[in-house]
């Protein structure tokens, strides 16, 4: 990958607390406040665009192949071929009728932490693919892996699990990754959050295969108000990317993609999976609750009469929003904060018409850039920086 503007990616680059500050013999530290350094402005994939080839070879859309095939470092027996999109272990996102749709189109699922091992094990008795397409998703509570266990002694085994928490910047998940990684040495492990490359190359240690970076970004996320925590999406990817190859693993961008153009700046910037949670909210395959508004149009009918006329519109919410924490764990604890926000969303009545605009945006991308296949994007692609992506005169209309 090529890169207009911005620095190439270089590890040394990247801030660390201690970098740069005075220590002590025994490593203490002698200045013990924050520092700033002049390092690049990192980015978002607002900040960027991609740049279109230079007679390229790719002369039709429906010529371009989406699905790769990903192998994992010494998991001969697991190997993903589909369209290198994931969706979130949501609630509204990660439901089993989910994952059998986006299955259909050879998209994979992490199925949200909150189903049972009985409707666990049922769903994937009922269709072989679906190991292939779905990964049970655990966090370190006790009886979250006690499912996982359930679930793969039933079936002889799983191909995939995604251990997922809001914090993966902690050494008691990096161990969680390493107990996991004994236990179940033959299923590809998807772990995170992360958004430093420090925190990617120790949780690959540790026994990941695919890293979940992304602190921050997500549509119903409210981290970086509440605690002035994160890291630009884009620059997380391309560092994270880069520290994940370097052990022979690889990154899930997960969160801050708004639109199928971003989706594909994840993957030219090197990202091995996208993960999309807003973007696949909002259908009825999700199973969030629908709400029905009536309103006065403005108009009258024939008769004179005002026309009455309805919208619906999906719950959806963060995972650490209030509203989850009060659905899953009792409510919200005396010292926690809400981390999610609650929104509704237009109802979108066809999965179908998300997906033709989400895979026909890849498609189209790589065309652009001349790439024959999905998996060669990150080779065509150059980025450019940017002040503004694109023209909203109409957008508020
Ligand atoms: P999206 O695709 O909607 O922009 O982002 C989805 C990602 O947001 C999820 O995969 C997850 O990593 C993150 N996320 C989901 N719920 C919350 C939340 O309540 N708080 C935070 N900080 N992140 C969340």
């Amino acid at each position: 990958m090529e890169i207009e503007e911005i620095a190439a990616v270089d590890l040394a680059n990247i801030l660390h607390p201690t970098a740069g500050r005075k220590t002590a013999e025994n490593g203490e530290l002698l200045e013990p406040h924050a520092s700033i350094y002049p390092y690049d402005v990192k980015l978002d994939y607002g900040d960027v665009l991609l740049v279109p080839g230079t007679a390229t070879s790719v002369a039709s859309r429906k010529d371009v192949d989406l699905c790769s095939s990903v192998e994992f470092s010494g998991q001969e027996q697991v190997r993903y071929e589909g369209v290198p999109v994931m969706a979130a272990n949501m609630d509204g996102v990660g439901s089993l009728a989910m994952a059998r749709a986006l299955a259909e189109h050879r998209i994979f699922t992490c199925l949200a932490k909150t189903h049972t091992t009985s409707a666990l094990v049922e769903f994937f008795r009922s269709d072989e693919r679906l190991r292939d397409y779905s990964a049970v998703t655990i966090g370190l509570r006790p009886e979250n892996i006690q499912v996982f266990r359930e679930v793969s002694d039933a079936l002889g085994g799983l191909g995939y699990a995604c251990l997922d928490v809001a914090n993966g910047h902690t050494m008691r998940f990096v161990e969680f990754v390493g107990r996991f990684r004994k236990e179940f040495p033959n299923t590809v492990i998807i772990a995170g959050n992360v958004a430093t490359p420090e925190q990617t190359s120790f949780l690959a240690e540790a026994g990941a295969d695919l890293i979940k970076v992304g602190i921050g970004a997500g549509s119903v996320c409210e981290t970086r108000i509440k605690t002035g925590v994160g890291y630009p999406q884009l620059s997380a990817v391309l560092e994270c990317a880069a520290a994940a190859r370097a052990v022979d693993a690889k990154i899930v961008a997960d969160g801050g993609c708004t639109c199928p153009g971003d989706v594909a700046k994840a993957l030219a910037a090197g990202a091995s999976f996208v993960m999309l949670g807003g973007m696949f909210a909002g259908h009825r395959e999700g199973g969030g609750k629908i709400v029905a508004s009536r309103f006065a149009s403005g108009e009258v009918d024939a008769e004179g009469r005002p026309v009455i006329r309805e919208r619906r519109f999906v719950q959806f919410y963060g995972m650490s929003s209030q509203l989850a924490n009060e659905k899953h764990f009792d409510g919200l604890k005396p010292w926690k904060t809400s981390e999610g926000r609650e929104v509704l969303l237009p109802f979108k009545p066809s999965l179908g018409d998300t997906l033709r605009d989400l895979l026909g945006g890849l498609r189209s991308t790589c065309t652009y850039v001349g790439a024959k296949s999905i998996s060669k994007l990150p080779e065509r692609a150059r980025f450019v920086r940017c002040h503004d992506t694109h023209n909203r005169v109409f957008e508020n209309m």
